[in-house]
């Protein structure tokens, strides 16, 4: 009977294998994004992406929550390899009852442990970096941010659950009037041992902690610790094995025994591997085993066995003495005795064996975890053998000398691959933990310098109500005849009187320029909708920047090739000229070019009526058949084409190579153009906003760096905040300066971010996108031969983040001068208007749009502004505009 007992308690070589193979893929199913909420192996990031390097360096403060005590150190760590760690500490015992009452008391406790250590060590009042030892499963999203999955081992004070208990020791610290503390991380007691034993020498990849419960952690490869969204190097996954077999995988090796202490503990069906290794379980074991064997009467027969009906009344300390081989059975004997069990010779020696099969087989089903570990590392990194230093911990591996040659020898045999060296944590996790919080201390510095460097970026509310109101100055004196000519919002007449009405028929021509393309297009307005065809042509930069002549004779081939194309050659249509540059426009068809933007800078244009240019280079190519009868720029043809969908729409607006907006306003505020009645659409040219000076204080340095390389220095200053010529190269001297400050990429120098517009603003859509993003951050950065790191991505992402979020905000604010001004015209208690939008930074990014009418609705509240997006907004609306003028003219 007794050996049915030890056989039962006894794991075959093929089942351990086969508990191996189990274990490895419930690691697969914690580290996978799809399976990770079902996973029982929950494989947690810890955010920790390196072994030690030796350079840690500074006064730290450590506390570990233990099983019945909380033990503080202070560790001086000198950056000197971690030769000489300085170490002072002291242990606190707990009491009893604090493991189960409230989750306040237990936090109050471990900060009055705190007050009274550092009383004791006199420590000065400088600020003092924390790190605390917790060793319960948590979810971490950061090293200070870590909330509770659950309790275990005999654990349960309320009101920590699902709470991050960074933030309750840190108040809890503040309580005590410890204002100088500050909890900078936190980890797992594995960790902290796996960092301790990477101190001296060789790293340390793996730990093990075999006490009261079980755990363990290694170094993955981060590309598949897919809930951390980490993509490059490594990063130490707490695995959390003790709850292997909740679901049922450990049900073919489970004893009746192990069914009773299951069944007794205070957590049934949770945690099975744990109560198969851990020490607070092995004595349970023991005693089930004890009891059946008494009840089949080969146990103990004709003693009193009262006591082993006590619940936890053999402690794992008694099994590890009956199971010492020192001094024989003596004080297997002794044990026995003091439990009142008045043992034979023979009851001494069976007690004996059982607890050493209870303890074997811990080992052995530690040996198969551990070897799942070694095998996914040796796998994952792509090795044929691995050879990696294994720290361990705990009081079965300490008190058991056997319990180690097992767990080495099995090992051994479940995964012959990977030379797996045990070392024998001496320190505990203080140390370790230590080193931890310095690199924790170093990144928070990083953080605030990082954050110094970004305020400039970053706006109040305040900022944009008075961008707002220096906006609504600036309209004021574009419109006003005398003002006008100092406005630096030049708000230009268009001459176009309304919006479609839905009557206009006909087919035009229709050009687009000023945009990233130059197109021709032709327009039927039919009356069941609007048929176009199109081709674009590249205007080479040589001719963008030559003579305007150069530049006008080409755009004439280009409308002449279209037409052939098209078999267009023999009809004259009404052609509507989308313009997008500022012009002084006298006329639907008189415009005179006030100034290049946007790359553009043709000679002899600035002064001349485009359309002149246009027609007299039409006769130099001897091109007849061209009836130039609007000219219109690319916001007004927003307007216009959303206009044709939505006659609620007044406002056009364009984020995407440039920035600028137009809106429909009263004829008698317009100073500069004869006439009181009705509304004429102002094409504002808001890109210039500020090239008077009356922004200097928001612009930043990166803001001037990037303005002192365009063709245009010192003008369109609004639009080189907002636009996506811009905004990537604001973001690429960001870069540049992070990189100076060694905040980013370790300060190693980027020749490749030294070059002008390589860093794209299309970039920064797909850098902000949530989700996988970081993995995209990496791929960008790589093609610009960088290698980002985990924290390097994070920093690129938030740079990218601050911009776009700036861009948007100022829009806003822009924008809600125009509606609020607009709400006043009409005598409005509230106005309800649409804006058409056109533009690939608008359209294509992931939060602009939202940021925009965030703020707008946070800076307008009196107004309902509905947005709605342009399909080729340049093209349709000349057509439209080229078609409102002629169903004027036609009677
Ligand atoms: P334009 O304003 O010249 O008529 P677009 O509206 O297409 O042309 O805008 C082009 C600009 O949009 C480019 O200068 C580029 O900076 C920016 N851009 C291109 N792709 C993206 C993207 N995916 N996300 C954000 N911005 C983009
Ligand atoms: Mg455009």
């Amino acid at each position: 009977q007794v050996q049915r007992a030890l056989l039962a308690l006894t794991i075959p070589l093929e089942t351990l294998q086969a508990v191996k193979g189990r274990m490895l893929q419930a690691m697969r199913k914690g580290l996978s994004r799809q399976t990770h909420a079902q996973a029982n192996v929950r494989m947690l990031p810890t955010y920790i992406c390196s072994t030690p390097d030796g350079t840690e360096k500074g006064d730290i403060l450590v506390v570990e929550l233990c099983q019945s005590h909380v033990r503080t150190l202070r560790v001086t760590l000198l950056g000197d390899g971690n030769q000489s760690p300085q170490v002072t500490y002291k242990i606190f015992d707990m009491p009893g009852d604090i493991i189960q009452g409230k989750g306040e008391a237990l936090f109050d406790f471990i900060a009055q442990c705190v007050r009274q250590f550092l009383a004791g060590i006199s420590s000065p009042q400088h600020r003092l970096p924390l790190g605390f030892v917790f060793p319960f499963s948590c979810r971490q999203t950061q090293l200070d941010k870590a909330e509770l999955i659950s309790w275990s081992k005999g654990f349960s004070c309320s009101d920590v659950e699902g709470k991050d208990v960074v933030q309750l020791l840190q108040s809890a610290i503040k309580k005590q009037e410890l204002h100088h503390v500050d909890v900078v991380a936190l980890m797992n007691d594995t960790v902290g041992t796996m960092m301790t034993c990477s101190m001296r020498g060789e790293p340390c990849e793996v730990a093990l902690i075999v006490g009261t419960g079980t755990n363990s952690c290694f170094m993955a490869e981060a590309q598949l610790v897919e809930m951390a969204e980490e993509i490059s190097g490594q990063m130490c996954v707490n695995t959390e094995w003790g709850c292997f077999g909740d679901d049922g995988t450990l049900s073919d090796i489970l004893t009746p025994y192990d069914q009773h202490v299951d069944q007794e503990s205070s957590n049934p069906g949770e945690k099975r591997f744990e109560k198969l290794v851990g020490s607070l379980y092995l004595g349970e074991i023991v005693r089930h085993v004890l009891t059946a064997l008494v009840a089949e009467k080969v146990l103990f027969t004709g003693r009193s066995v009262a006591i082993l009906r006590t619940k936890d009344v053999l402690k794992t300390q008694q099994v590890l003495e009956i199971i010492d081989n020192e001094e024989g059975m003596a004080k297997a004997r002794r044990v026995l005795e003091a439990l009142g069990l008045q043992p034979s010779e023979q009851d001494c020696c069976r007690v004996q064996q059982i607890c050493r099969a209870v303890v074997s087989r811990a080992a052995a089903l530690c040996a198969a975890g551990l070897a799942a570990i070694l095998s996914h590392m040796c796998q994952s990194r792509e090795l044929e053998r691995l050879a990696v230093n294994v720290g361990v911990d705990g009081e079965l591996y300490r008190g058991y000398t056997r319990f180690g040659e097992i767990l080495q020898s099995v090992t051994g045999l479940l995964a012959p691959e990977c030379m797996a060296t045990l070392l024998p944590s001496v320190d505990g996790t203080g140390q370790g933990a230590a080193v931890v919080t310095a690199v924790a201390l170093r990144l928070a510095a990083q953080r605030r310098e990082v954050d110094q460097l970004l305020a400039p970026l970053r706006l109040s509310c305040a900022d944009l109500e008075r961008v707002q109101a220096l906006m609504r100055r600036e309209m004021e004196l574009g419109l006003g005849l005398e003002s006008h000519a100092n406005a630096s919002v030049r708000m230009l007449p268009t001459y176009v009187r309304g919006t479609p009405d839905g009557t206009e028929r006909g087919e035009f021509l229709a050009l687009d320029l000023g945009g990233t393309n130059f197109r021709v297009l032709v327009v039927r307005v039919a009356q069941d909708g609007i048929l176009m065809a199109s081709e674009i042509y590249v205007i080479p930069t040589a001719v963008m920047q030559g003579t305007g002549e150069a530049l006008f004779n080409h755009i004439i081939e280009c409308i002449m090739d279209f037409q052939l194309k098209q078999d267009l050659m023999e009809q004259v249509l009404p052609l509507g000229f989308t313009f997008s540059f500022p012009c002084q426009q006298l006329g639907l068809d008189k415009a005179v070019l006030l100034s290049w933007t946007k790359g553009f800078s043709a000679s002899g244009c600035v002064g001349q009526d485009v359309v002149q240019l246009l027609r007299e280079a039409a006769q130099r190519k001897q091109h007849l058949g061209l009836k130039v009868v609007a000219v219109v720029n690319d916001t007004v043809g927003t307007m216009m084409s959303c206009g044709y969908d939505d006659p609620k729409c007044e406002i056009g607006l364009i984020v995407g190579t440039g920035t600028n907006a137009c809106y429909m306003e009263e004829m008698r505020n317009v100073g500069t153009v004869e006439g009181e009645q009705g509304r004429m659409c102002i094409n504002m040219e808001w890109g210039a906003f500020g090239d008077n000076g009356c922004l200097d204080d928001f612009f930043t340095d990166f803001d001037r760096l990037v303005d002192e390389k365009t063709i245009n220095a010192g003008k369109q200053r609004f639009e080189k905040l907002i636009s996506g010529m811009y905004l990537g190269e604001i973001v690429r001297h960001i870069l540049l300066a992070l990189v100076e400050k060694q905040l980013l990429f370790r300060g190693k120098p980027c020749p490749k971010l030294q070059t002008r517009d390589i860093f794209q603003t299309k970039f920064l859509s797909t850098i902000e996108i949530d989700g996988l993003a970081l993995r995209q951050v990496r791929a960008i950065l790589q093609d610009l031969e960088l290698q980002a790191s985990f924290e390097d991505s994070l920093l690129v992402q938030k740079v990218c983040q601050t911009v776009s979020l700036r861009a948007a905000q100022l829009c806003a604010a822009g924008l809600a001068a125009v509606v609020e001004k607009m709400r006043e015209n009409r005598g409005l208690a509230q106005l309800a208007v649409t804006v058409g939008v056109d533009g690939t930074l608008y359209k294509m990014h992931p939060r602009f749009s939202q940021h925009l009418q965030q703020m707008l609705r946070d800076l307008a509240p009196n107004c309902t502004v509905t947005f709605l997006q342009s399909e080729d907004g340049s093209g349709k609306g000349a057509a439209l505009v080229a078609a409102v003028a002629c169903r004027g003219a036609e009677p």
